[in-house]
């Protein structure tokens, strides 16, 4: 067993995602306290470009399974690549992003390898040679410091948590070319299907405007889009909105939708359920406009705007736009 960090590269389009980034950054913290490298395993038909860009960014081993079988992702294949390749290399540390895909995969590797899994961590720690993780629990009232039984220890990360290390286009690596043996596949990926209009992805999304049933009707999320436009933020939906037919589940935060740690979070016309909560109480600024002063959402917010959204929400666009013109 090496001391090694292995990062499970995350490409959509050919191009990495930006929680693979993260994954190399924190990686790289852990690999140094262990003793060993980092190094990244890319998955997909035509990733030579990725296995730069992956070195730039502090990759100091590259592991590459090119195929088309591995073009779209699918659980059954990427596990039986992955499952042989931890078996050869056998890391210390297997990294997954906290993201649809990586919540997919890596139930399914860490049962595969028989070994346990801690998701959607936010932190990491090693102790004696041992890594320690934490992640939030129920529902974001408690942290967990995770220990797992034995290595390889697996992880996935919660976005945005980490910063992406600096690139430096000097840096190099070995890559190596591993067997991308996909070996059956029963569910075949007939069509992607883009939602129209996506402006940035929810869970990697820097800033994220949410509407919640103070929208009254799901028209009135235009004003949320207007405000999301100026800003180049994500739309988030609470899942009162979502129930109601008004946003597909796709825009869903919370416990049974997705988690998001954005820089600002601005969250119009939503109560601040508990299960909302557990899916954006960890982002760095949070906005709270709310017409009742007593909206739990305001005991997690920084700032708090007690209003009439349908007031409010075309102020801010209105302003932020101004500021923009201003530069
Ligand atoms: C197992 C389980 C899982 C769940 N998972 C999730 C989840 O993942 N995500 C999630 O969001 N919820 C989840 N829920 C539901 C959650 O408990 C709440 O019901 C939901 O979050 C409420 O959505 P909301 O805040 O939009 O609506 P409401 O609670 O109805 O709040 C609407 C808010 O809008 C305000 N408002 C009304 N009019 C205006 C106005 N004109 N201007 C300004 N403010 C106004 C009101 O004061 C109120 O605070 C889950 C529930 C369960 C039981």
């Amino acid at each position: 067993m090496s001391n090694d960090v292995l990062v499970v590269a995350e490409i959509r389009d050919g191009a990495l995602k930006k929680i693979s980034l993260e994954m190399l950054g924190e990686g790289r913290n852990i690999a140094d306290q262990l003793g060993g490298d980092v190094q990244a395993v890319a998955l997909g038909h035509g990733v030579a470009d990725v296995a730069t860009t992956l070195a730039h960014y502090g990759a100091q081993k590259i592991f590459v399974a090119d195929d088309p079988s591995l073009e779209n992702y699918t659980a059954e294949g990427y596990t039986n690549v992955l499952a042989n390749l931890v078996k050869q290399t056998r890391p210390a540390l297997v990294l997954l992003g906290a993201t649809t895909a990586g919540k997919d995969l890596a139930p399914r590797l860490a049962a595969r390898l028989a070994v346990g899994l801690a998701s959607d961590c936010t932190g990491f720690a090693v102790q004696d040679g041992e890594v320690l993780m934490t992640r939030p629990i129920y529902a974001g009232k408690a942290i967990a410091t995770i220990k797992e039984a034995g290595r390889p220890y697996m992880a996935t990360i919660r976005p945005n948590i980490f910063a992406a290390p600096e690139a430096d286009t000097s840096r190099a690596a070995e890559v190596e070319n591993i067997p991308a043996d996909a070996g059956e596949i029963r569910a075949k990926v007939l069509e992607m299907i883009m939602e129209a209009g996506e402006r940035v992805e929810l869970t990697e999304a820097d800033i994220v405007v949410s509407g919640g049933r103070g929208l009254k009707a799901p028209e009135h999320f235009a004003l949320i889009e207007e405000l999301a436009d100026v800003l180049g933020a994500a739309v988030g939906a609470s899942r009162a909105t979502v129930d109601a037919g008004w946003k597909d589940h796709s825009y869903q935060v919370g416990q049974t939708g997705k988690v998001v740690t954005p820089t600002l979070y601005i969250a119009c016309g939503i109560s601040g359920a508990i299960q909302h909560l557990a899916g954006m109480k960890t982002s760095k600024y949070i906005v709270a406009v709310n017409k009742d002063p007593e909206a739990p959402i305001f005991k997690v917010a920084d700032y708090g705007i007690v209003g009439d959204l349908f007031k409010v929400v075309p102020v801010l666009a209105e302003e932020f736009k101004k500021m923009k013109a201003e530069g």
